[in-house]
């Protein structure tokens, strides 16, 4: 745009120039011809009125040059000379440089008021045409030196104008006179205007060239600035502001360009791309801040640079995720020495405002399979690898292969029939009786969820709670659990009214523990069903107590004013110890049944059930003992002291309509051992 309007500037200039010096130029010629027409209309007036007035003495005049034909200062000092000479000055009074002459058919000067022009003859084409019958006018314009001999410019008009037949000799008059003044006068004059007209026209073009300079240097500025600004919107689209790297915008486009090139036939190897993660950014950012977490985000940035090739492309996803692409390699390996470049560079700690920080990176790497892959599924491969490496641990690296992708496929259609089925209500509790082991009676049932698959059939928990819980759908399903759990318990209560201390209970996941919502959905759930806080039991897993300490610790004793019992399940699985269950005020534990079924064969774990089952006496925990599935481990649970015990010895876990019928089982049982021992 800026060259086209200087182009134009330039072009204006030009034509500006050019048409106001032909202009100008014109102008003074015109003007300088007008004079001289002006100057030749009244010269030729002048001459005819002098023509008419001295046209009596032409005869006399004749006679004298008759009578002196070869002198003719004679013929001026002839009386007839004289008169025609006073004639002339009289005719002329106001003129001082005049020469008038007589002339005879071929330019003979015959007379003229200046001695030297006589007899000589004239040659010129206004004097033809004189002699032709019809009047003309010149200028003359010729050089003369005066008296120090300087050259001076001479203009004189001269006016020929042809003499009737009676005047014969004479055939033609000329009067000349002298404008040189006048034309000088004229010229300067002339020139001022021209001078002043071109001043203007200079002004004027200043003017305009000023004015286009300002309107070129405005459009220039916001030329600039909108320039400035595409800039700043190719960066914003294209590239991250904190780091510098380019953003997943443009890592996908390249990705494109290279899967277009690569079915063009103008790309040769396969290319890869490696996704990666950072394993404990969040922490960094949260504990020093932004600045130093976006300070982190570039130095990684840096140090991924160093790990590919100059075609290579390191990029910011978004987040703490960074993709890189490496171009051409030539197997698989190239790719996973890549992989293991970062690793290394990812030894040493960075030094962030002061800190030495240390971190990790998890990579999944994906190798392009030819042109039936776009760039989105490339992407999601290296995803699915990188969500492996993750789960792999921290600072692992993991390669895309068929079997992920299926996994991942798998992965989301369960996602999917979990929404689906909590929504459809096709999880239903099964309950697993909790038995007292001194009389045999039932204390309690813990609902364990299962799914009514549609067409998977009956599932157990471990199908679907991780995933659950990974997805944050496990609070809508323990609540609906619990839901189930309570609703049962009052039916079994008023089964039997006599039984009053039977409980539920129910298994409580660790996501409950992000925010504090569980306290008033159980609340309201107790209330909904008009139970009180004894007559439930909740279930937490020690890793979930551990991950969550704080949290929970507030939330327990809440909980416990409420009246609910806490249980810690699969006692002894976890880093756990027992002062956890102390100090976060657990009033019972489960010892988990790995334990129990090895406590056959072993003396280790044996005397571990033992020291488990001291210890939660001693502390006043209700110790139950999972998993007992033979008569031999119940015994010796019995002779350690444990006081409860659940397991495939007693049932499997039953339906809700089943427990009533197990209880009234177990009482029947009971009171026939009472009268046997009776
Ligand atoms: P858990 O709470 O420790 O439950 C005990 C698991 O052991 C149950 O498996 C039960 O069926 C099984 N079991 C009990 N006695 C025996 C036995 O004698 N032999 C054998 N082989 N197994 C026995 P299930 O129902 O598959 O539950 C597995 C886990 O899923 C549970 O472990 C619990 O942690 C979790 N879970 C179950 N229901 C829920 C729920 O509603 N919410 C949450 N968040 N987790 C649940
Ligand atoms: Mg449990
Ligand atoms: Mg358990």
């Amino acid at each position: 745009m800026t060259k086209l309007l200087q182009s134009i500037w330039l072009a204006t200039t030009i034509l500006f120039c050019l048409l106001g010096g032909l202009s100008l130029w014109s102008t003074h010629n015109s003007s300088t011809m007008a004079h001289q027409e002006a100057l030749e209309r009244e010269n030729q007036l002048r001459a005819e009125l002098l023509k008419r007035s001295i046209a009596p003495l032409f005869e006399p005049m004749a006679q004298a040059v008759a009578q002196y034909p070869a002198v003719p200062s004679r013929r001026l000092e002839s009386p007839a000379g004289q008169a025609l000479l006073s004639a002339i000055d009289d005719n002329t009074p106001d003129e001082s440089d005049i020469s008038v002459a007589l002339y005879d058919a071929n330019g003979k000067i015959l007379f003229s008021n200046h001695t030297y022009k006589i007899d000589k003859t004239l040659e010129s084409p206004a004097f033809d045409q004189a002699i032709g019958g019809s009047a003309s006018n010149h200028i003359d314009q010729f050089t003369t030196a005066d008296t120090e001999g300087e050259q001076r410019e001479q203009t004189w008009v001269v006016s020929y104008l042809p003499l009737p037949e009676e005047a014969l000799p004479f055939a033609a008059i000329s009067l000349e006179r002298n404008h040189t003044q006048l034309l000088a006068a004229l010229a300067q004059k002339n020139h001022r205007a021209l001078m002043t007209e071109g001043l203007a026209f200079i002004a004027f073009y200043v003017a305009l060239m000023l004015s286009l300079s300002v309107i070129l240097r405005n459009f220039r500025r916001s030329e600039a600035r909108h320039r400035n600004l595409e800039q700043k919107l190719q960066e914003h689209t294209f590239y991250d502001q904190v780091t510098g790297l380019p953003n997943r915008q443009n890592f996908i486009e390249r990705l494109e360009y290279l899967f277009k090139s690569s079915a063009e036939g103008s790309l040769n190897g396969p290319f890869a791309v490696l996704l990666t993660d950072l394993d404990s950014f969040k922490v960094i950012n949260e504990s020093l801040g932004h600045q130093a977490g976006n300070q982190l985000l570039k130095s990684v940035g840096h140090r991924l640079n160093r790990c590919v090739g100059p075609n290579d492309l390191v990029a910011r996803m978004g987040g703490d995720e960074y993709g890189l692409i490496i171009e051409n390699i030539d197997d698989v390996t190239e790719a996973i020495q890549t992989a293991k470049n970062i690793h290394e560079q990812f030894q040493e700690p960075y030094m962030i405002q002061g800190h030495r920080v240390s971190e990790s990176i998890s990579i999944g790497v994906a190798i392009s399979q030819g042109q039936n892959q776009t760039a989105e599924e490339l992407i999601r491969d290296a995803d699915i690898a990188m969500s492996r490496a993750k789960q792999n641990g921290r600072g692992h690296y993991e390669l895309f292969n068929v079997e992920m992708h299926q996994e991942a496929v798998n992965r989301i259609e369960l996602e999917n029939s979990i929404r689906h089925g909590l929504e459809r209500r096709e999880f239903f509790n099964r309950y697993h009786p909790i038995i007292d082991v001194e009389s045999g009676l039932t204390v309690s049932a813990e609902a364990l969820v299962r799914w009514n698959h549609p067409e998977r059939g009956e599932l157990a928990p471990n199908h679907f709670i991780p995933l659950a819980e990974e997805i944050g759908l496990v609070k809508p399903l323990d609540q609906q659990v619990l839901d189930k759990a309570l609703a049962d318990l009052c039916v079994w209560k008023k089964h039997f009214p006599e039984h009053s201390g039977l409980t539920v209970n129910v298994n409580h996941s660790a996501q409950h523990f992000h925010g504090r919502p569980s306290l008033e959905v159980i609340l309201n759930s107790l209330e909904a069903h008009s139970l009180r806080g004894r007559d439930l039991k909740l279930e937490l897993t020690e890793s979930s107590i551990l991950k969550n300490d704080l949290v929970a610790s507030a939330l327990f004793g809440e909980l416990r004013k409420m009246g609910v019992h806490l249980c810690m399940d699969d006692f002894g699985t976890g880093f756990s110890s027992l002062s956890y269950l102390h100090k976060l005020s657990f009033d019972m534990l489960k010892i988990d049944m790995s334990f129990v079924a090895e406590m056959l064969y072993s003396d280790e774990a044996r005397k571990i059930v033992h020291s488990i089952i001291e210890m939660g006496n001693h502390l006043g925990l209700g110790v139950t003992a999972e998993g007992v599935e033979t008569q031999e481990q119940l015994d010796i649970l019995k002779s350690m002291g444990c006081r409860y015990a659940q397991g495939y010895l007693f049932s499997k876990p039953l339906l809700a309509e089943e427990i009533p019928d197990f209880i009234q089982k177990r009482i029947d049982a009971q009171s026939k051992t009472a009268e046997n021992l009776a």
